[in-house]
């Protein structure tokens, strides 16, 4: 079963302020060139489950990478209940980064 819906990925980023749902492209390029290192499960409960992801910086592999911290609420497929990214723009929880990674979970 899925984690969480594309739907819902789309309820989460889509009202981001651009003219174009640009997020779809730019997390498949993150994919695509593996820049999505790692995905892992930090906390898991009846509740939610808790992600944690690492993201190399395409511009710049050698510098810190990214961390994207996501929380989905519970049950599955889940709702988008908390989503951060360590880059420029993350705190809003919809950078590349963070859609490359709910993506990964989704089906
Ligand atoms: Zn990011």
């Amino acid at each position: 079963m899925a984690v969480i819906y594309e739907k819902e990925i789309e309820r989460h980023i889509g009202n981001v302020k651009v003219s174009k749902p640009r997020w779809k492209v730019s997390s498949r390029e993150v994919l695509e060139f593996s820049y999505l290192q790692k995905v892992g499960i930090v906390e898991d409960n009846q509740w939610i489950t808790k992600l944690r992801g690492i993201c190399l910086q395409v511009s710049s592999p050698a510098r810190n990478p990214h961390e994207i911290n996501v929380i989905i609420k519970k049950p599955f497929p889940g709702k988008i209940q908390f989503a951060r990214c360590s880059c420029t723009g993350g705190k809003s929880g919809k950078s590349k980064h963070t859609a490359a990674l709910l993506k990964h979970v989704s089906k």
